[in-house]
This record gives C-alpha cells, structure tokens and sequence, in this order.
C-alpha cells in the first residue's frame, strides 16, 4: 500500500491511541489511504476548497483530504480519545486542520467558515447519518453554504437518496434529496475495507445543490412525502386523507387513485404547494 503521506499508518495510530472502535458511535473506521483518497476525490478538485468533515476518527479520510490539498479542513469529532491522533495530523499540516469536539447534530455548520467556497465530505457515523443529511438539505436559506457533500452512508440509504420514482427504494429521501440536488451513486466499498467491518456494504454519495430547485416550502414538502410514504402501498387518497384528502389531490390535479412511489419530485412539490 503505497503511503499518502509521511504519518504513520492508521492501524499504528489506532494501536498507539488505544482507539478501540465505539458501537454506539458508529465507529467503523477505514485503515486503506488510497481508498480514502479515492472518497476524497469524489469530491472534485480540493485546492482553495474549506472541507466540513464530520467524524474524522483517527483520521484515515482527513490525511487524504489534506495530501489532496485542501485549503482548510473543519473537523466535528464527538470522541475526546481521537484528539490527540487529530493533533498529530494537524502539527503534520500546520493550520489546515481545526478540530472541534462536539456533536455534529448541535453544530451551526453555516457558522463554522468564513472562507469559501465549502465541500463537505464524511465517512458518516450510521447512526447519525440521515438527520444530518436531511439537515444539510433542509436550511431555508438556499442556495446552501456548501458547494457539494460527498457522503458514504450504508448502501442502502444510499439507494433511497438517489433513488426516483417508481423505484423500490424511492421514499422521503429521494424526494428531498432530488428537490434539492443532483444526486449520484459514486462507488461501493465493502466491509472488509473497515475495522470492525460492519455488517452491510457501504457507497459513496455524491450531491451537488440545484440552484434553483422548483419553489416549494421544505416543511410542506415534508408533510407530504411523511403522508403518502407513510403507508406506501396504500392509494394517495387514503395515504394523505390527513392533510386534505380527496380535495388536496384534486387541486393538484394528481389521480387518487394513484400511489405515492409512483409521484414525480414535481407532483410532490406542487401538492406540498396545493396544501
Ligand atoms: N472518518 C473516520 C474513517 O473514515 O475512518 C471515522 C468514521 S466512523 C464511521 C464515524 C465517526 O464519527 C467516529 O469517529 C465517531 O466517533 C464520530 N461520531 C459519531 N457520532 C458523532 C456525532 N454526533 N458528531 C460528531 N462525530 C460523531
């Protein structure tokens, strides 16, 4: 395994720290740097690019992103023993990498940076995941403070997120995600690639903001998609008697006969306006 830069390797960090992987954290961590780098460069060029990266860990996707040439990364770590691996890092990299111990899911992002443009890439804790995801999605604000967010979920969120309609695995996420974003599967990555390897494949996501996605409110859209999703298999007209029924579809001139899966972003978006 060719070496990315002159840190030692990660199973010596690991060791050296006393980092035995945390469950309850989502702690799954990647030892390959070259496939830490390929994550990284899924997300396009690095050079002048600040990168928001949650839960660097002993740091294996942080290395890549630095030798690749970040400008800066800002790195949300709720686990105190990863520190001084990160410091280790960060001396190694002399003011590119900042550190911050929290949660990630009480973290302003938007007031994290002052230099732009912003990319976020994360090897993201599973438990945790999807709420950021959604998060990041959600702002009222838009176009959003990031440029791009290349992600690595389990593969099966992964599917939900680039997923369209009439697709199994369409749902809320893909409704949100396609409003929003280009969304794209990039690559796969198998268990064996982390220690402890978890039990399901993971994929790389990769989501660029839409500049001007359909105008729609996001609570609305959300009512909607919680609504029709909620019992999926069911017609529309029973899945969103709830929120208006009968009356809602036909405003928005949507068959009630029809069923949630097969709804288009744009048929979500204009019942979400109709409510
Ligand atoms: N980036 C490392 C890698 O690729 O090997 C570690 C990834 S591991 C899947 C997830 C990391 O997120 C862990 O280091 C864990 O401690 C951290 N984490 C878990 N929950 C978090 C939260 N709410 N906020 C910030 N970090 C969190």
């Amino acid at each position: 395994m060719a070496a990315i830069d002159g840190l030692p390797p990660l199973r010596d960090v690991i060791t050296r720290h006393g980092l035995d992987a945390k469950k309850a954290l989502g702690q799954n961590f990647l030892l390959d740097l070259n496939l830490t780098q390929k994550i990284a460069r899924t997300a396009g060029p690095l050079e002048d690019v600040t990168v928001i990266e949650v839960g660097p860990g002993p740091g294996g996707l942080t290395r890549a992103i630095l030798s690749l040439g970040a400008k800066k990364v800002i790195a949300i770590e709720r686990d105190s023993r990863c520190l001084p691996a990160l410091a280790e890092i960060s001396d190694f990299y002399p003011g590119r990498l900042k550190v911050i111990e929290g949660d990630a899911l009480k973290t302003p992002f938007e007031d994290l940076v002052t230099e732009g443009p912003v990319k976020i890439i994360a090897n993201l804790p599973y438990n945790v995941g999807t709420q950021l995801l959604v998060n990041w999605l959600l702002p009222e604000a838009w176009p959003p403070f990031y440029q791009s967010m290349t992600l690595m979920f389990q593969r099966e969120v992964g599917l939900r997120i680039v997923a369209d309609a009439d697709d199994d695995h369409y749902g809320r996420l893909g409704v949100l995600c396609g409003w929003r974003t280009n969304a794209r599967m990039a690559f796969d990555v198998s268990p064996q690639a982390f220690s402890p390897p978890p039990k399901v494949t993971s994929s790389v996501v990769h989501l660029e903001p839409i500049e001007n996605p359909i105008p729609c409110s996001a609570a609305d859209l959300e009512k909607v998609t919680m609504a029709a999703f909620g019992q999926r298999r069911k017609m529309l007209r029973q899945s969103v008697k709830s929120i208006g029924g009968e009356a809602l579809l036909a405003r928005a001139e949507i068959d009630p006969k029809r069923r949630a899966e097969t709804l288009s972003v744009e048929e979500f978006c204009r019942l979400a306006n109709c409510l």
